[in-house]
């Protein structure tokens, strides 16, 4: 029988309250206004004080919805008021990890509002562990949903006062292992390997498929304004002259932007998978992966150069590699 005591260690603490966090700001007007405008909210309640003193709030109050920004921590991280608890109450998310649930997803956020807050206020919540569920299979893997709720309240002289709170559900779990690789060297085998997608080739780009088999980057080129452009198309984007030639490109360019694949996994790919949008030297951008360059060195402005690279015995992709110098 598998030992579960860790898992009743964790359900036992379903209840159990921690402490306060404090806001480092009383409700005021700058931060409603910042909220605001990078909200897009434009109700004159919250920013336009002649207004709001002649409605039945009798002055301005803060968003509803901004509840949860008073009490952040703002830019670096567990950086809690003085008085605020030092207790973590995302403890139980850690005993998960513990346990191999080291995956993370959110599943539901739900918002109740008790009464609007007014300038001037003080706000804390306090974080209590609602729920641990049973063990799940789902799409992303096994593991736990956990919920839990942060209460706000106002401070007052007489009794501090509930005003919102926050549910919200995550999901713990171990993801699905990832298939064994297949090579097709078995003849037995019942899976077929899983190939990089082979190009779509039309009149359009048949050049420059043509020229990475060649071990050359070519790039379509308008007969008539000689603007180049990348993709290849039917016509010129700049003079829409249906005559279009290319040049050999150098190959060298610079990364003008990028991303690194970790997740979903998805074969034929290695993870993680860096992807760039490289900016040739002749002005146009191509998008490509990325190879040889470690992590950290991957960032935007470092100079690039093409590498043609063989996939699946016949298929050949340009590639970009840290330039020689
Ligand atoms: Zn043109």
């Amino acid at each position: 029988m598998a030992d579960t005591t860790w898992l009743n260690d964790i359900k036992n603490m379903v209840g159990k309250q921690y402490g306060k966090v404090y806001a480092w700001d009383h409700v005021n007007p700058a931060m409603i206004r910042q909220w605001c405008e990078v909200m897009g909210v434009t109700n004159p309640l919250y920013t336009d004080e002649s207004f709001a003193n002649d409605t039945e709030f009798g002055g301005i109050v803060a968003p509803p919805t901004m509840l949860q920004a008073w009490c952040m921590e703002g830019l670096h991280m567990n950086n809690y008021p003085p008085g605020s608890t030092d207790e973590n109450p995302y403890q139980a998310l850690k005993l998960f990890e513990a346990q191999g649930f080291e995956a993370v997803v959110a599943v539901n956020s739900d918002l109740h509002f008790d009464r609007y807050v007014s300038l001037g206020e003080k706000l804390y919540y306090t974080t209590q562990l609602t729920d641990v569920g049973d063990e799940k299979v789902t799409a992303l893997g096994t593991g736990y949903f956990v919920t839990l709720t942060l209460s706000f309240f106002a401070e007052q002289v007489d009794g501090d006062e509930p005003v919102g709170n926050l549910l919200f559900r995550v999901f713990k779990f171990k993801p699905h292992k990832k298939p064994e690789p297949v090579t097709t060297d078995s003849n037995d085998s019942a899976v077929p390997k899983i190939l990089r997608s082979k190009p779509v080739i039309s009149n359009d780009n048949a050049f420059f498929w043509d020229g990475v088999e060649q071990g050359e980057l070519r790039i379509q080129q308008c007969n008539r304004c000689e603007k180049l452009q990348h993709p290849p198309g039917p016509i010129c984007s700049h003079c829409q002259h249906l005559e279009m030639g290319y040049i050999k490109a150098s190959g060298k360019g610079h990364i003008y932007s990028f991303v690194i694949m970790h997740y979903p996994e998805v074969p034929p790919f290695d993870y993680p998978n860096p992807i760039g949008l490289i900016e040739l030297d002749e002005g146009v951008r191509i998008v490509a992966q990325l190879t040889g360059i470690k992590r950290d060195d991957i960032r935007i402005g470092k100079a690039v150069q093409v590498t043609f690279e063989k996939f699946d015995g016949d298929l050949t992709l340009p590639l970009f590699t840290a330039a020689q110098n």
